[in-house]
């Protein structure tokens, strides 16, 4: 029988019917960052039917934010995770949303977090959080997917971890220094100042600090939040016949053509393996050998 409030609450019911959330109910997005990119996955999540989230960001919504970010004018002069959490409360009032306003770097119960969570969104925008997430997810063998919009918006890629034995983000870079991609995203990042002005003739702050629109992101969130409900249909008993495997573990999208991209929406996808030299993955295998 349903109860009362099962007939009263119509929040899923134009995607129940093909969708089933009910498999989602017991299921912890713990929400690593809530910038642009990660207050966008986390909003995409609570409208496909995960309920319950932790959220983890230090920061303050300034003005300049509310151009990109999900959360609007309201909330300049709040904490991001405070105005996530009502971003999210706002489409689903019986969210259970944990907020925990802090530094990822210095934050002594990031291990419980990572633990407690069947997925991890990791959506910081620097390299030493995600890597000490990289870290702390291959010990406790908890799934995380990364999402990085490439300088100006001219892409991204999301890369999904998947325990025990999938490769990590340092497979991934070791594997990327390869490929004319990084060497195209990387070299607007490394070139010195008066390089990038000759080149691109921009001036320096406007590069650093334009990463796009947020039709270009949205495209990044909505690869990095399928990648999501994907990790969660492997974590549950049963995968979801609405949600089928996604084999690659990692996408890389471009935007417009723009070096080292050469068309509008130019899709490359890999699965790829560990790498026999990862320092990082030699600890997992040790502590997984039976
Ligand atoms: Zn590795």
């Amino acid at each position: 029988m349903m109860t009362d409030r099962a007939m009263t609450d119509r929040t899923f019911e134009r995607i129940e019917t093909l969708f089933d959330i009910a498999a989602f109910a017991n299921v912890n997005v713990l929400i690593a960052g809530c910038g642009s990119g990660g207050a966008s996955v986390a909003l995409q999540l609570v409208m496909s039917g995960i309920r319950n989230f932790t959220l983890i960001d230090n920061d303050i919504l300034g003005p300049e934010n509310v151009i990109r970010h999900v959360c609007g004018r309201r909330y300049i002069g709040q904490k991001k995770t405070d105005a996530v959490a009502d971003v999210l409360h706002d489409r689903n009032p019986n969210a259970s949303i944990a907020k925990i306003d802090a530094d990822i770097m210095n934050y002594p119960g990031l291990a419980a977090e990572i633990v407690k969570a069947d997925v991890v969104v990791l959506a910081t925008d620097n390299e030493p959080t995600r890597y000490t997430i990289n870290e702390m997810c291959i010990r406790h063998g908890v799934p995380f997917v990364v999402g990085r919009v490439f300088t100006r918006g001219i892409g991204g890629e999301v890369f999904a971890y998947r325990p025990p034995e999938g490769a990590c983000l340092a497979c991934l870079e070791a594997a990327l220094q390869r490929t004319p991609f990084r060497q195209g995203i990387r070299e607007i990042d490394l070139v010195s100042d008066e390089e990038r002005e000759k080149v691109y003739g921009m001036e320096i702050a406007e590069i650093k600090d334009s990463p796009g629109l947020t039709v270009d992101i949205t495209f990044i969130t909505s690869f990095h939040t399928r990648f999501v409900l994907d990790a969660v249909a492997r974590r549950l008993g049963e995968r979801p016949k609405f949600l089928d495997p996604i084999d690659e573990n990692y996408l890389i999208w471009g935007n417009r053509p723009v070096h080292p991209f050469n068309k509008h929406f130019h899709l490359q996808r890999t699965a790829l393996s560990p790498q026999e030299q990862c320092a990082v993955c030699a600890t997992r295998s040790t502590a997984h050998a039976v």
